[in-house]
């Protein structure tokens, strides 16, 4: 694919892999991972780190890409993540096959590799607590201190350490520290540690550990002992590859490159899992899986297809500017997706009754609608036409001002795969809320048309009320009022700009009866209403569909915005 084609502009990562390949730097190997740690379930940003990693193995002849669980930090990390993180990224649609680590599989061999370096003389037992380290470490204007500790010999080092893995000392009093250089203009290579003493349990080890390798020390080693070609990862941790570079090289293992891009950031939404996780644990939103959460399992919940994510991954490409993707694109990319795979359906949110006066009674019509206009071979189907109807409540104006060309008293409209029905009365309860409304149908008009060329301006969904089924719809809107939620004013935080009408609840929505059997996750659209897709906890008994996203494509708007600028 990409790294074939001399035509196609390949990104910076391609660009370096294909260069690898080319001077056989690798052995003509190419072997990419991708390293959650979990401590949380995955997000959209995630996908873009899956879809860049799988698919350079992918693309490349014998490519290799590992799924490995970055589980260094026993205190927040759970089984329930590691569960959602690997249904998540089969879902996407990539396959790790047999090759799932763990970094806690590799501690003993993090463990020696330290001891060796220690022997070295280059790494050492500090019992400087954390506040001290910070303050040792100096600034961007002002060098580090040497610790007191950092002289000492390699036998008391040796002796230290054992016993720090021992148990011997309690948490937070004492380090292994890389000895480097507390000047160096990088602070991350002024004596960064390396093991820090926690009593906790691990999810995978238990209680056989009470030290822990920071991510600095560990994810080299990771990479190294999986024989990883390119190490891609953040923009965040450039300002880390010369560590990365400097433990590899001092143990003189294999020595992957690591290479950053930026990551993806998105208008109206958080990404961080601290931040995602707040929202969990406060209660602002139903769960991980919200559907108003960028978390891959509430979009999925949403209705998201795993092809509209991994083209979005596609379009959006890397880089190594850091910016914020228009999340309009994101819908832009699931409208695409959605628009040929979905099957049209009825659905009636907000139900105004209608009764066509001239209709029999009792009788029902079948009339052809058509499933989906952009795939024929997806057929047609029945849909019942009786003498009583729901239409959409705000389909009808009593007083419509100008530009309203939907139904109004005396007006004709077209009802979609029906008839043209024209408006005769208006029936109110005594509060004076429209109740029903009365119509006559043509039938001459059947199928849409008038034999005598009359034309009217608006064409209507509806469901025949003897027929239909009820159905709980959920609407979705932003989780922000702010494109940005991290805008706060001081003493605030992000919540405070969580939009507060992100969710609304329609109980009494009526759906044609087709829909009396979808499946959990089953995606349609609502003709003229945008995509939906059956929640998890729908069921035959009680329908409940989610609002995926309207019909009305913004990114189509902003693009032209910006050709004319
Ligand atoms: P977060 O900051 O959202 O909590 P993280 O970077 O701590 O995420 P990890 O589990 O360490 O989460 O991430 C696994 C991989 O996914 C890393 O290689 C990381 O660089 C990448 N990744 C995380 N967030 C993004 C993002 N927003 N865009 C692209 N890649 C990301
Ligand atoms: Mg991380």
């Amino acid at each position: 694919m990409n790294t074939n084609d001399s035509t196609t502009k390949l990104d910076f990562i391609r660009a370096i892999v294909a260069e690898d390949l080319k001077t056989n730097k690798w052995d003509g190997r190419v072997h990419t991972r991708f390293p959650p740690e979990p401590n949380g379930y995955l997000h959209i940003g995630h996908a873009k780190a899956i879809y860049l990693n799988f698919s350079i193995a992918a693309e490349n002849k014998g490519g290799l890409c590992n799924l490995r669980f970055d589980d260094t930090n026993p205190v927040k990390e759970e089984q329930e993540y590691i569960d959602a993180i690997m249904e998540d990224i089969r879902w996407l649609g990539f396959d790790w096959e047999n090759r799932l680590y763990y970094a806690s599989d590799y501690f003993e061999q993090m463990y020696e590799y330290a001891v060796q370096l220690t022997k070295a003389g280059k790494a050492y037992v500090c019992d400087l607590n954390a506040d001290e380290i910070r303050e040792y470490r100096g600034t961007l204007t002002r060098p580090g201190k040497n610790s007191p500790y950092r002289s000492r010999s390699v036998k008391e080092n040796l002796d230290l350490f054992q016993r720090m893995r021992a148990g011997e000392f309690e948490d937070g009093c004492r380090t292994l520290r890389a000895k480097i250089d507390m000047s160096h203009p990088n602070l991350n290579m002024r004596d960064p540690v390396m093991y820090r003493i926690l009593h906790a349990d691990h999810h995978r080890t238990g209680d056989k550990w009470c030290i822990y390798p920071t991510y600095d020390w560990a994810h080299g080693l990771e990479d190294s002992v999986e024989k990883i070609t390119h190490s891609i990862c953040t923009l965040e941790f450039e300002n880390h590859r010369p560590l990365y570079d400097w433990f590899l090289e001092q143990l003189g293992v294999h020595h992957p490159q690591q290479i950053e891009f930026a990551r993806l950031n998105l208008t109206y939404t958080v990404m961080s899992k601290r931040k995602l996780l707040q929202l969990v644990q406060q209660g602002k939103v139903s769960g991980w899986d919200d559907p108003r959460l960028p978390t891959i399992c509430g979009l999925r919940r949403r209705g998201y297809s795993p092809e509209s994510i991994r083209n979005f991954c596609q379009v959006i490409g890397v880089n190594k500017f850091n910016s914020t993707v228009d999340i309009a694109l994101l819908e832009h990319c699931l409208r695409e997706d959605l628009n040929k795979t979905s099957p049209r359906v009825m659905a009636v949110l907000r139900p105004l009754k209608v009764i066509i006066d001239n209709f029999p009674q009792g009788k029902v019509e079948e009339m052809d609608a058509i499933n989906n206009p952009e795939d024929p071979g997806a057929g047609t189907r029945k849909v019942a036409f009786s003498r009583e109807l729901f239409i959409e409540q705000d389909d009808f104006m009593e007083n419509p001002p100008k530009k309203f060309y939907r139904l109004a008293p005396g007006r004709e409209v077209r009802l979609r795969y029906a008839y043209f029905i024209t408006c005769t009365d208006v029936v109110k309860d005594k509060n004076g809320q429209i109740v029903e409304l009365h119509c006559t149908y043509d039938p001459a008009t059947r199928g849409g048309d008038a034999p005598d060329g009359r034309k009217v301006k608006s064409t209507l969904h509806w469901v025949s009320a003897p027929h239909t089924i009820k159905a709980e719809v959920r609407l979705y809107d932003h989780l922000f009022t702010n494109q940005n939620p991290d805008d706060v004013e001081e003493d605030k935080d992000f919540t405070s700009n969580l939009n507060p009408n992100s969710r609304e609840v329609l109980k009494n929505c009526r759906v044609e009866p087709s829909l009396a059997g979808a499946a959990p996750l089953s995606r349609y659209q609502f003709e003229r209403l945008g995509y939906f897709c059956a929640d998890p906890d729908s069921s035959a008994g009680r329908l409940i569909f989610n609002r995926t996203v309207t019909l009305k494509d913004e990114w189509v708007k902003i693009q032209k915005a910006q050709r004319k600028k």
